[in-house]
């Protein structure tokens, strides 16, 4: 069968040093899940490496070229390809609750929203790992006090445990992309559960960077805080400046303001 045509809308560079693929695949513990989903397969460059290890592996792919190049290729993957958009599919149509892992060399241009929909799982996500722009790899592994600390930082690393891994060359895809790429694991940490109201603390951080450069007391203004709460000293700062636990300490202060 012939290769897949790389379409730019879908985001597909395919892979094609193995030994990059196979240092991806390795990435996985495969500690407290038998699942493993790997998102955008394109021609299965890294699920080959992933099939030869003991978890059991799905795949969801949005391109139906790519799909009858699975299907054609990989018997082993009968029945465990999802012929989706992952950032639409409900997951839990094929996990039903159980724990799984999330693996992939992403589609750059909906990577960041691959993290948010899977900090959304995250109860049943303990590992995830893959690829992406070096620059998005890099933000969410990112501590306080960088230009590129912001909300997927602080909301990834609220639940996880973060490392960037190793860095890519554009070389080793086809069609090579513009960008350097930077591959990275999450782990979830034991007890990520927060001492807070998770959906305030998602509102906070998000509110707190969409205006990065304002101090919290300007940028918080639209939480409505009371003016006895607002002469925390900790509302002189900007979003960067707050460490996570920073910011799960903030979110209790707003939480016992009463909003
Ligand atoms: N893993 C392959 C392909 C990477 S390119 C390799 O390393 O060579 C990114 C892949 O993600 C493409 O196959 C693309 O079709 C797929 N993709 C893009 N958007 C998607 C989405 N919303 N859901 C699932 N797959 C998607």
């Amino acid at each position: 069968m012939d290769p897949v045509r790389a379409k730019k809308h879908l985001g597909q560079h395919f892979l094609k040093d193995e030994s990059v693929a196979a240092d991806i695949a390795a990435t996985l513990s495969g500690k407290g899940y038998d699942n493993v989903l790997e998102i955008g397969p394109g021609m299965g460059v890294l699920t080959k490496y992933l099939l030869e290890q003991p978890f059991t592996t799905y795949v969801i792919e949005i391109d139906t070229e790519s799909v009858e190049y699975l299907n054609a290729n990989y018997p082993k993957l009968h029945g465990k390809i999802i012929s989706e958009d992952f950032l639409k599919y409900n997951i839990n149509k094929t996990f039903d609750g159980k724990p799984f892992a999330i693996i992939g060399n992403f589609p750059y241009n909906i990577s960041t929203q691959i993290v948010f929909r899977a900090l959304e799982f995250r109860d049943q996500i303990p590992e995830f790992a893959g690829m992406f722009q070096k620059e998005v790899a890099e933000r969410i592994c990112e501590k306080k006090g960088s230009k590129a600390y912001g909300i997927l930082s602080v909301l990834a690393q609220a639940f996880y445990d973060a490392e960037y891994l190793f860095t890519v060359p554009e070389h080793v895809f086809n069609p090579p992309p513009k960008v350097k790429s930077g591959v990275l694991r999450l782990r979830r940490k034991e007890n990520y559960s927060l001492p807070c109201s998770e959906k305030l603390f998602f509102t906070v951080v998000k509110t707190a960077f969409q205006q990065r450069r304002k101090t919290l007391r300007n940028s918080l203004k639209t939480l409505n805080l009371s003016d006895n709460l607002r002469e925390d000293a900790i509302f002189d700062l900007r979003p960067e400046q707050l460490s996570v636990e920073a910011f799960i300490a903030l979110t209790q202060k707003i939480e016992a303001d009463g909003i």
